[in-house]
């Protein structure tokens, strides 16, 4: 029996959840799937696992022996959640436990396990059945995460297995489905009946206890907002009653730098303003305004900003109830400052859950992680920067990187919702509502649509799963491109001509690329090539890295244009830029002058060197935007190449390389054919077939070349050849070659669609 402490009991009787634990517990008794929603903070996560608990779920003799399993999409919420339900359930320790990816407490005793859900699916792939557990929760099931989707879709159909076996063998228990979801965001596949196959299951709503939050939009979007989430979380601590405040940033430097500089400034002021607080709101004002006007000036960075006269900048409205409470409620002056970020340990994860010292307000910042997952107590003032990391993914350049971008509204209204936990609160929103409108989606897109579907299949192989395209996605990515991926796949040998995983496939699902990219990595290390490896990628990966030739102003003019046209250049400075061009693309092809990608990997390398790298972009015609990101990216990279590498390599590589030998040239060579072995054309007139080509070319870029595996068609005898050919993009190293010079083979990274007028009628892929 589970004997829990007054205080547990009373908080326990306080959460919306628990008033409805009958309901839930018949639905979960009648039906095999059950959906639960219920706003963040009701009791989700911490008593829907005790229901399960006490109703006898993961107890050696009773009819449900198997383990309560309950996944999060993250590490932090995984293991401060067991805590949790450990501590609540006082006294049975060892029945709750948690495991994620480097860490568990599961033993044989545990009947709660906490997981994160990347956890179950490797699970899945050792045991199909999940025989080791009588119900699945699949919790915060409203973020979409791939891991997620792929969770529901997987373990609704071992719930239908399970079924099965029971009828067989009644001693194989069935397996019940928990899907709890902070909104309604689940719904949308409830009627997916590829899903759920034995029809709907039932929602159970679970009423929120929310007090009103009032939302404040900021005038002006700033650009710098990890600066004004300072000033105004300032100018707040200083206005506000107490009340503890949450501000939402997207990564673990800016909260670092942005506590460090809270404490700076607001243990200074402490003190100083104790004794006349009417008279510092009031001495504030003319700051107030300066600020606006700060942000007047450096609204350049928005492209829009209508001055909307309903707009109430942040605390103006705020000042007159201020002069009122504070007579009777003092602000506190002293400040505790915590971070909260999921790479953060997890015992100082767990400060967020005291109660702050005696007189101080309670500054939290936090990443998303605060948004649904943890439940911080005493929050009334949210801050949101509007902003989270992200994952992107790039479908043209196959590059799957961390971006900062706005956030949804749906996700806007969950941190404000954070604000009215434990009475009325107030949400400052650090953009403007004209922003909001028009730069905010709804919701975040599934996660598994912003993610190379090669990655998902991947993904989905090493489960075992043999037909991916019959998988039940709640949001299916489009089939075409499933079966596409998985073609490339077993080029790329990370799947068997039967379609399963192989041990290649296995090394290549470890990196968050494009499978080609981790393909290249995964090899890259032969010949001591792996800082040139990483530095290739990433500059394979990045687009436009040179300022295309038609941007320079080049031209030639007509005659007209000479005399009538002022900003031509004149010839001579014509004839002074062309030539530096020239000699900029001569010095980066040095190493190699037919290769495209070893060009980009000079050019990545040398910026590395740059004193200023402004000024080289500028001398050396490459773009400082490209050359910067994929200099981030690279080091994006090293850190996953080294994750994945632990004990063989050092934890940084160097950025600047010495110049690589021949045999490593030769090897990266190897490395990008390896990686797009798909991609490969053979001259024209050296195929086995050779075309009759009405008129000899005697440019480089009109000799035809054939894919090996045609783009589309099967060439037949009577195909007119422009149809199936390729040609060489104008921008490539090749572009200038003599067409007797020209190589057997190229490999393509990319096709572009070629200008149709170039050759009569016909459309004209050009590959780079
Ligand atoms: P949900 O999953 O519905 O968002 P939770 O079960 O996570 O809700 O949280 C329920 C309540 O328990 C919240 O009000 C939260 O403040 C409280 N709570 C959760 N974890 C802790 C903890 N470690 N310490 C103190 N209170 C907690
Ligand atoms: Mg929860």
């Amino acid at each position: 029996d589970v004997i829990r402490s007054d205080e547990i009991q009373e908080a326990r009787l306080g959460l919306p959840v628990v008033a409805e634990e009958q309901k839930i517990m018949e639905a979960i008794y009648d039906n095999p799937v059950v959906i639960i929603w219920g706003a963040t903070g009701s009791g989700k996560t911490t008593q829907v696992p005790q229901f399960l608990f006490e109703a006898g779920y993961g107890t050696s003799d009773s009819p449900n022996p198997g383990m309560i399993g309950v996944t999060q999409p993250r590490r932090v919420a995984a293991v401060s959640m067991a805590k949790r339900v450990d501590d609540e359930l006082g006294g049975l320790r060892e029945k709750v436990a948690y495991q994620i990816r480097f860490d568990s407490s599961v033993s044989n005793k545990t009947a709660i396990k906490f997981m994160t859900d990347g956890i179950l699916i490797r699970e899945i792939t050792n045991d199909f059945a999940l025989l080791k557990y009588s119900i699945i929760v699949i919790d915060e099931a409203h973020e979409r995460s791939a891991n997620t989707d792929i969770l529901i879709g997987m373990v609704s159909r071992i719930v239908d297995l399970r079924a099965t076996m029971n009828k067989e063998d009644a001693k194989v228990r069935p397996l019940k489905l928990v899907i709890m979801s902070a909104t309604l965001r689940v719904t949308d596949f409830l009627e997916n009946p590829n899903l759920f196959r034995n029809g709907k299951p039932p929602l159970i709503q679970v009423e929120g206890r929310q007090f009103p939050v009032a939302t404040h939009f900021s005038r002006r979007t700033q650009r710098d907002y990890v600066d004004e989430a300072f000033h105004k979380v300032c100018r707040g601590h200083k206005k506000l009653p107490p009340g503890g405040m949450l501000v939402f940033l997207t990564g673990q430097n800016e909260i670092t730098s942005l506590a460090k500089r809270l404490k700076d400034a607001l243990a200074n002021t402490h003190g100083s303003h104790t004794g006349h607080k009417v008279r510092i709101a009031a001495g504030e004002a003319p700051l107030e305004t300066e600020d606006i006007e700060l942000g007047m000036s450096m609204s350049q960075y928005d492209q829009l900003e209508e001055n909307d006269d309903d707009e109430e900048d942040v605390f103006d409205e705020l000042d007159d109830k201020e002069f009122e409470v504070e007579d009777e409620t003092p602000a506190s002056s002293q400040v505790h400052i915590l971070p909260l970020y999921s790479q953060l340990q997890t015992k100082d994860q767990l400060k967020v859950f005291e109660k702050p010292p005696e007189n101080a307000r309670l500054i939290v910042l936090a990443t998303n992680v605060a948004e649904t997952s943890l439940t911080i107590p005493g929050i009334r003032y949210v801050f949101d920067t509007g902003r989270a990391k992200d994952k992107r993914y790039d479908e043209q350049t196959g590059v799957q990187s961390f971006e900062v971008g706005w956030i949804s509204k749906a996700s806007a209204s969950q941190r404000a919702g954070r604000a009215g936990r434990t009475g009325p609160g107030h949400c400052y929103r650090l953009y403007s509502s004209a922003v909001y409108e028009r730069d905010f989606k709804e919701h975040a897109e599934p996660e598994i649509l912003r993610i190379p579907v090669e990655g998902v299949i991947l993904q989905l192989k090493s489960m075992d799963l043999q037909h991916v395209v019959n998988f039940p996605f709640p949001t299916p990515p489009d089939r075409q491109s499933l079966a596409k991926a998985e073609k490339l796949l077993c080029y790329l040998g990370a799947l068997s001509p039967e379609g399963k995983i192989t041990s290649i496939g296995r090394q290549l699902s470890h990196y968050p690329l494009s499978p080609r990219f981790s393909k290249m990595l995964t090899i890259g290390h032969q010949h001591e090539c792996t800082p040139y490896t990483v530095a290739l990628v990433a500059a394979l990966a990045t687009p436009n890295l040179f300022i295309p030739e038609n941007q320079l102003g080049l031209a030639v003019p007509n005659q007209t244009e000479i005399y009538t046209n002022g900003d031509r250049l004149a010839d001579e400075a014509r004839t002074k830029l062309r030539s530096a061009y020239d000699h900029a693309h001569h010095l980066f092809s040095r190493k190699s002058s037919t290769s495209d990608a070893l060009k980009a990997l000079t050019a990545l390398c040398a910026y590395a060197y740059a004193p200023s790298k402004d000024d080289f972009c500028k001398e050396m015609f490459l773009s400082p935007k490209s050359l910067h990101e994929a200099s981030n990216l690279r080091s994006q990279l090293t850190t996953i190449v080294h994750n994945n590498n632990l004990t063989t390599l050092p934890s940084t590589l160097p950025l600047q390389l010495p110049a690589p030998s021949k045999i490593q040239i030769s090897a990266l060579q190897q490395f990008i054919a390896a990686a797009f072995i798909d991609q490969i054309a053979i001259l024209a007139s050296s195929s086995p077939i050779p075309p009759d080509l009405p008129r000899k070319p005697t440019r480089a870029i009109d000799v035809p070349y054939l894919p090996l595996f045609p783009i589309k068609t099967k060439r037949r005898a009577d195909t007119d050849i422009i149809d199936v050919a390729v040609f060489i993009h104008p921008s490539s190293v090749l572009a200038h070659t003599a067409v007797k010079d020209l190589p057997t083979y190229i490999i393509y990274s990319r096709l572009q669609r070629g200008n149709p007028a170039t050759i009569e009628g016909a459309k004209k892929p050009r590959t780079r």
